[in-house]
């Protein structure tokens, strides 16, 4: 036991989910906590849907009983009981080949459940982390702006290129690992209402695939249905693809829609409808996708530690991240508790949260990038129908021994 803490305030960097998620656990414990996010406050960040399963009960102890029972508020569609799971397709042949389960298992928009997140805490907007102290008094956040900030703690839950894991571990240390994979994510699509309709019809919310002949992945999925006039649904269209063409090579907007639209028309439907009605002018993002698996560093007498993509960033072909990123914000806030409480020091507190989270995430940035070879069948296995989300799944979405079900693609 040691002496109760009573004031600790701790500098949470990024207003993404693991971040927003700390600082809602701690408010929740009487904890100060600010958070300092780079992005301006009115800026619409930019969204995708993410699917929350088993993550959901750290989710739940983070939050104040009021947005507990708002939990359904960020989901792509509130009124949806998931009593459908989303379906597996060949998107060739338009045959469905399997469905993906796992506990809870429901979609959420990452700009809706960031709002959702933001209510009642503390956040410093156009807050750009430059540099990290650490003194005997505590913590300094020094920013791009000049300003500069002290706590007991700082966690970097500042995304897959943090500012923080430079700090902790120099540069190149801290430099996400290339893979082969590129993806083009579009959240922004709208469509007449007949069209918006249709694109529901296999599944209201996401439909999922691979493409043999065009050697893609591809999902369209709902991702907000707010507007009772389905002309006002927005839709997510996704397709990743191992080796040529990289970033670079459709750095041009036009040649990149280009190249979507061509490999489309080869899609089966609703897949094609989706992405051949996608705006000309709109101008759909690329990214290579990275990854970086925790590692030994120093965190300085507890002063500094990593959440979410910062500490793990693993490629989202298992849908984990958010998972694994709001377990680290309820095991964070566990963390400083006990310090308050008196029952650990700092120290002892942060290296007890990364033993645990370390290895968890080391494991998952591996099975993820294991299973977008599978998915993306640079590794050929013969196809099972579910395809298991759990903790305790295999990169093949196989449960574990004495898990409950599923049969994965063995
Ligand atoms: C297409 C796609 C689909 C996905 N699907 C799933 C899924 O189905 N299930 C799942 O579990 N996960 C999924 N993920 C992963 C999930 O999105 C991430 O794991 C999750 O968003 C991580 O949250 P985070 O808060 O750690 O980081 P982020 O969401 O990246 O937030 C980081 C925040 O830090 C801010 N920031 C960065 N640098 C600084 C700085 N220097 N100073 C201040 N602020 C800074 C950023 O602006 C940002 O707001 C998917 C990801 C993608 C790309």
């Amino acid at each position: 036991m040691t002496s109760p803490n009573p004031n600790p305030r701790v500098l949470v960097i990024g207003a993404g989910p693991s971040g927003l998620a700390i600082a809602q656990g701690l408010k929740k414990a009487s904890i100060p906590c600010t958070v300092f996010e780079r992005q301006p406050q009115n800026l619409e960040s930019r969204d995708w849907g993410m699917l929350l399963h088993w993550g959901t009960p750290y989710l739940l102890k983070t939050l104040p009983p009021e947005l507990q029972a708002r939990i359904h508020e960020p989901r792509v569609d509130p009124h949806y009981d998931y009593s459908e799971p989303p379906k597996r397709m060949n998107i060739q042949t338009g045959e469905v080949v399997g469905r993906s389960v796992g506990e809870n298992l429901v979609r959420v928009s990452r700009r809706k459940l960031r709002n959702f997140l933001i209510e009642g805490v503390d956040v410093r907007w156009e807050k750009r982390l430059a540099d990290v102290r650490v003194g005997e008094g505590g913590v300094t956040a020094v920013f791009e702006d000049g300003s500069e900030e002290v706590g007991q703690l700082l966690v970097g839950s500042d995304g897959g290129r943090s500012r923080v894991r430079e700090v902790l571990l120099g540069v190149e240390a801290a430099r996400s690992e290339e893979t082969p994979f590129t993806m083009m994510n579009f959240s922004e699509a709208k469509y007449t209402a007949e069209q918006a309709r249709f694109l529901r019809s296999v599944h209201p919310i996401v439909q999922l695939g691979y493409h043999p002949g065009e050697k893609c992945v591809a999902f369209l999925a709902a991702i907000d249905t707010a507007d009772p006039d389905p002309a006002g649904w927005r839709f997510q269209n996704f397709i990743s693809w191992a080796g040529p063409p990289s970033t670079k090579d459709l750095e041009d907007p036009m040649a990149r829609a280009h190249f979507w639209k061509e490999k489309a028309a080869n899609f089966c439907e609703p897949f094609r409808t989706a992405v051949l009605n996608i705006d000309d002018s709109a101008v759909p993002p690329i990214d290579a996708l990275k990854q970086w698996a925790p590692r030994y560093w120093d965190n300085l007498g507890g002063r500094l530690t990593l959440a979410g993509d910062a500490a793990h960033s693993m490629v989202p072909n298992r849908g984990q991240g958010l998972n694994n990123a709001v377990q680290d914000a309820s095991c964070i806030v566990d963390a400083v508790v006990s310090v308050v409480k008196g029952e650990s020091t700092l120290k002892d507190a942060i290296d007890t949260y990364e033993a645990e989270m370390k290895p968890r995430g080391k494991k998952e940035v591996e099975m993820s990038y294991e299973a977008a070879r599978i998915t993306s069948r640079l590794i050929d296995v013969p196809m099972g129908y579910e395809y298991n989300l759990d903790k305790d799944s295999t990169a093949r979405g196989v449960k574990a021994a004495g898990g409950k079900s599923g049969t994965g693609w063995d």
